[in-house]
């Protein structure tokens, strides 16, 4: 058995984890087609993270299976996904502990993911008991083609024709074939995700600060990651995070 993402879900995913250096993660819709658990979207809910740790909000949970069920999309919610910032892409104690937890009513698909991109998964189940470390495969599904790249190919392969050059021809058929079949880059994902963030995020995502007696928590809309701090960062946090959602807004 294999866990499959497609090229962008897998995009969408590593683009979450490298813009925070706190673990982050969330959930996804998975369907079991023959020996792959095809994961057909990851999504984020409300989180309380550390550099270390991330636990979920069990009515951000709730929300996204209702919307899920509503939205009639592909899949169940039976994929959990999170990051170790950084460090390696294994299963801590803790994550074991959880994923018991998690698979207690039925089978589990689990990712541990890092910067680097280096992934772990795994499917559980309780009944019988199965808990395998599974492989992973990214598909690799064509990003779109830009109207521009189109016009440009267009234009070029027209020249070359006109020129009887047909070894160019061949190349910029060759390009355009490699276009329309692969998936995204890395800076590509990111402008895509960009530009998620422009149409459903911008404007909308706010810096709260609920202070404490002795520790504040921060939370922090974008991606969402919320923080429990001491008194004396505080005003250092605020500062950093000040500065990256100047940044977004610009
Ligand atoms: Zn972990």
């Amino acid at each position: 058995m294999k866990v499959v993402f497609p090229s962008p879900v897998w995009a969408k995913m590593l683009y979450w984890t490298r813009k925070t250096d706190l673990e982050c993660g969330g959930f996804g819709y998975v369907s079991i087609d023959g020996p792959d658990a095809i994961i057909h979207d990851v999504i984020m809910v409300p989180q309380v993270a550390t550099g270390s740790s991330v636990e979920f909000d069990a009515a951000g949970i709730a929300k996204a299976q209702y919307t899920h069920r509503v939205e009639n999309k592909p899949g169940e919610l039976k994929f959990q996904w999170h990051s170790h910032n950084t460090m390696g892409a294994f299963w801590s104690g803790t994550d074991k502990n959880n994923m018991e937890t998690l698979s207690q009513h039925g089978w589990q698909i689990f990712s541990v993911i890092n910067h680097k991109g280096e992934i772990q998964s795994a499917m559980w189940q309780p009944s019988p008991e199965i808990r395998i470390d599974i492989d992973t495969e990214i598909l690799e599904i064509p990003r779109p083609l830009s109207a521009v790249e189109y016009d440009g190919f267009m234009v070029s392969v027209q020249q070359a024709y006109e020129a009887k050059d047909w070894h160019q021809v061949q190349a910029e058929v060759e390009w355009i074939q490699e276009q329309l079949t692969r998936g995204p880059t890395d800076k590509e994902a990111g402008q895509m995700w960009d530009a998620e963030f422009e149409a459903n995020w911008k404007g909308k995502h706010k810096v709260q600060i609920t202070k404490g007696k002795k520790r504040s928590r921060i939370q922090h809309d974008f991606f969402p990651s919320y923080m429990d701090i001491d008194e004396e960062d505080l005003e250092e946090w605020v500062a950093a995070i000040n500065r990256e959602q100047e940044g977004y807004n610009k």
